[in-house]
């Protein structure tokens, strides 16, 4: 009864939105899961913002009304100063259906809440456990190493499959892939919190406000009543050739921006500067022999439009499907690793390539609509002022991500399988 059971379907390498999604929605299922996370929960982390795609996994995991009783801010819409266009602009989720609405969060919150989900669903999950390699024999992955906070002695954890969830850390990834970086995004930012700060008015009461100027550009979240997440991002080359350090370029654009600063009026900063740099790229794997990447560890892209959690959190609930099935049917696990990493790539693309045009600050939103609808809807068969909102929302739905199947396969390799096999 005590200790950890010896022997797991799948080990996930972090307990963050992707991992915690992952291992709930296969514990649900049934399987035998471990889950291993450095930090002890709740533990800090960027990405407040959440847009409505995030929603559709919270379903799956029976969470919605969790996330309402917790009382985070809810989310219609963004408020934008962008473009060629002075005035400020925005959108509301609800031109973009089916969720009207998403949430702000302090992550530290929310991540507790999944993976307490996942543990809850049968998920052993042990903290404070870092895992230093992969074990590898006849070149498959069939576990991890790792020890536990303050000690040295090194724990193996063996598995069917085992998944890297690790984020940026990119545990597997480091080793087992090679990773492209988003030249076009190379940027950095820096970031910190206000309390008292005033609200955009009206229905904007609760958007988050992205607000461009020559350099960069600032987002400010409401996360809670009064406390604001602000942050500046810039090219990491402009910020290194600068003479000031990030902090005081923060408050130099700070003071030359217009919506933000008289939100920021009466407020106060209550904590100190954060930072973060080079975070885009897309690896070049996302599966190979008993392994799959899932979430920033397999891709990231810009923050410019929160897509960050949706896109573990969708990608987690992809992979626990056809995880499920390869657990199953092995013979199928080349091919069906094969359809999730293809999903999964076509709907980062998407959003990767819409965020590339919209850093041409030089345009009026009705470029950035047809932008939008260029990718998500080529016949043109929406406004595309519809299909902005949509693929801002992460809910596209072009790319089969969402209703992702491998019964195709197994039925296959059912009907070509030998007689008595
Ligand atoms: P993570 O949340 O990073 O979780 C990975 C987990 O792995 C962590 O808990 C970590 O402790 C654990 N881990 C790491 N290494 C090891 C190891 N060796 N052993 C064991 N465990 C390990 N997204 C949004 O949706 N909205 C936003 O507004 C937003 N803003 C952002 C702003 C910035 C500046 C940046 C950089 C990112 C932002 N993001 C945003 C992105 C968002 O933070 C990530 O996309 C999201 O956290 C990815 O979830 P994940 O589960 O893949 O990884």
């Amino acid at each position: 009864l005590y200790g950890i059971p010896g022997d797991f379907d799948v080990v996930v390498i972090g307990g963050g939105p992707a991992g915690a999604t992952l291992s709930a929605l296969l514990s649900e299922r049934g399987r035998r899961v471990l889950v291993l996370d450095r930090e002890r929960f709740p533990r800090y982390h960027i990405g407040e913002s959440l847009i409505p795609g995030f929603m559709r996994p919270m379903e799956e995991l029976k969470l919605l009304d969790r996330l309402e009783q917790r009382g985070f801010e809810k989310k219609h819409g963004g408020t934008l100063v962008w473009g060629a266009q002075k005035i400020p602009w925005g959108f509301s989720f609800i031109e973009g259906g089916p969720y009207s609405y998403s949430y702000h969060v302090r992550r530290a919150d929310l991540d507790s809440l999944i993976l307490d989900r996942s543990r809850e669903l049968g998920t052993h999950v042990i903290e404070e456990a870092t895992v230093k390699e992969a074990i590898e024999e006849d070149g498959r992955i069939v576990g991890v190493r790792y020890t536990i906070r303050g000690s040295e002695e090194v724990q193996e954890a063996r598995a069917a499959l085992v998944v890297d969830a690790s984020g940026q850390a990119r545990v597997l990834g480091r080793k087992l892939t090679n990773v492209n970086w988003h030249e076009d995004m190379r940027n950095v930012a820096v970031w910190t919190y206000f309390d008292n700060a005033a609200r955009l008015p009206g229905d904007e009461y609760t958007n988050i406000l992205i607000e461009g100027l020559e350099g960069g550009w600032f987002w400010g979240i409401p996360i809670d009543k009064g406390t604001m997440s602000v942050g500046y991002v810039t090219a990491s080359a402009a910020a290194a050739a600068a003479d000031d350090s990030l902090e005081d370029l923060f408050r130099t654009q700070l003071a030359r921006s217009s919506q933000l600063k008289e939100l920021l009026r009466d407020a106060r900063q209550s904590s100190g500067f954060r930072s973060a740099r080079d975070w885009s790229y897309t690896c070049d794997r996302f599966y190979g022999p008993g392994w799959a990447l899932v979430g920033d560890a397999a891709a990231f892209v810009d923050p410019l439009f929160s897509t960050g959690v949706a896109l573990a959190t969708l990608a987690g609930s992809a992979l626990s499907k056809i995880v499920d099935k390869v657990l199953e049917h092995p013979e199928i696990e080349e091919a069906a690793l094969e359809r999730y990493a293809t999903a999964y790539r076509a709907f980062f693309d998407e959003i990767r390539t819409f965020v590339g045009k919209f850093y041409d600050r030089t345009k009026y939103k009705e470029f950035y609509w047809e932008q939008a609808q260029t990718i998500v809807d080529p016949n043109r068969e929406r406004d595309p002022r519809e299909d902005f909102v949509t693929l801002v929302s992460g809910l596209s739905g072009r790319h089969p991500l969402f209703n992702i199947s491998v019964d195709d396969l197994i039925a296959e390799r059912a009907a070509t399988a030998p007689v008595g096999a």
